[in-house]
């Protein structure tokens, strides 16, 4: 991982666990320790502590000593915070905290890795790069802080990565693994053992949802809906979606499993007749065989749509169809593809695209 604080990292990975269970708002068990902690119980952070800083942000693990014009200039809500006259803090105002004499702020609500990280992008814009790799938990991270705390700079960065998966339009959705968001296009398949693809889809889900955003949700929610029933509302409860969103999912999941059958039928077509008896059969059969090898198919509509006639026609078939039929199966497949794109917002109950357009 070519990441200039790759130790912190490191040892991020051993949180990844509680950072995800705050980044998905589930309510603990038991109460935060934070409560109970003192300043003085909590641990300078190594990497952000500047002697010249001029606030500590306190999380429940950690403080950092940083300075109000980075956090003032990069994020409208520092920037109101600290203009308010005790200089901050998101919870309780009961009692002004110091720390060596430097206003403390408490981050109420927020993982130490959503602290840390969107610190460390503040300071370091190499930290975070669109289309570079990077690891989940700082994905889900400063996707949740940018948003919370208004740094468009960040968030912006955030949005065109994940924009390189989770197209907004139909040209720019493109042949790729959800994987790659983390590990890059280039990675290997030896990537890193911990890292669970399918909690990936509804861990970014959730986060993509309390970081409002509007033109990823579509393909988002398509992501989801490939996998089975149980495994859907087995994640969702573990990453805290709501049962509206569980809901759309599994509403969605059914309305999406006809356009498989719709992309097939217009490929081979074998109502339509044409002069070689040998081409029409071939046709016939395939729709039939297709058919029965993809009954489970709702995880396909992505690399269909992506794929195109070759996902359907593979070179063996393709000498026994003849040239009028297939390119009349291009045409047909862009025909579907064109009404298929348009219809995926209605499927997750979001609307339409312009809608989404219109409200981010
Ligand atoms: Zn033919």
């Amino acid at each position: 991982m070519a990441s200039p604080l790759s130790d912190e990292l490191s040892m991020d990975e051993y949180s990844l666990s509680s950072s995800v269970l705050l980044i998905g708002t589930i309510i603990p068990e038991e109460p935060l320790p934070q409560e109970k902690n003192s300043l003085s119980d909590l641990k300078r952070d190594e990497n952000l502590w500047f002697e010249d800083g001029s606030i500590v942000l306190a999380t429940d693990v950690h403080l950092f000593c940083v300075h109000k014009s980075i956090l003032a200039n990069n994020s409208s809500v520092f920037k109101d915070m600290l203009a308010m006259p005790s200089g901050g803090g998101t919870g309780s105002s009961d009692e002004e905290d110091t720390y060596e004499g430097k206003p403390v702020v408490k981050m109420v609500g927020d993982s130490d890795d959503d602290v840390r990280y969107l610190l460390m992008a503040l300071y370091n814009h190499n930290f975070f790069r669109a289309n570079n790799p990077t690891t989940a938990p700082i994905l889900l991270s400063l996707l949740y802080a940018s948003s919370k705390y208004d740094v468009p700079a960040i968030r912006s960065e955030v949005i065109k990565h994940l924009k390189s998966y989770y197209a907004d339009e139909l040209p720019k959705l493109r042949k790729c693994d959800l994987k790659d968001l983390v590990f890059g296009s280039d990675s290997s398949s030896d990537v890193d053992n911990d890292f669970d693809v399918k909690d990936f889809a509804f861990q970014l889900l959730s986060a993509g949802l309390r970081a409002n955003l509007k033109e990823q949700l579509p393909t988002m929610y398509m992501e989801c809906a490939g996998h089975p029933p149980k495994r859907i509302l087995r994640l969702s409860n573990k990453f805290s979606l709501g049962n509206d969103v569980i809901g759309n999912i599994l509403s969605g999941r059914e309305k999406l499993s006809k356009w498989p059958y719709f992309f097939a039928a217009n490929v081979f077509s074998p109502q339509l007749d044409c002069n070689f008896i040998t081409c029409w059969e071939t046709r016939s059969t395939a729709l039939f065989d297709w058919i029965i090898k993809n009954q489970n198919h709702r995880e396909l509509t992505r690399r269909i749509t992506v794929e195109g006639v070759p996902c359907f026609i593979k070179e063996e078939l393709s000498k026994k169809i003849c040239a009028d039929c297939l390119k009349r199966a291009d045409t047909l497949f862009a025909d579907v593809k064109s009404k298929f794109w348009p219809d995926l917002p209605k499927i997750f109950g979001l609307g339409t695209w312009e809608d989404l357009k219109k409200s981010v």
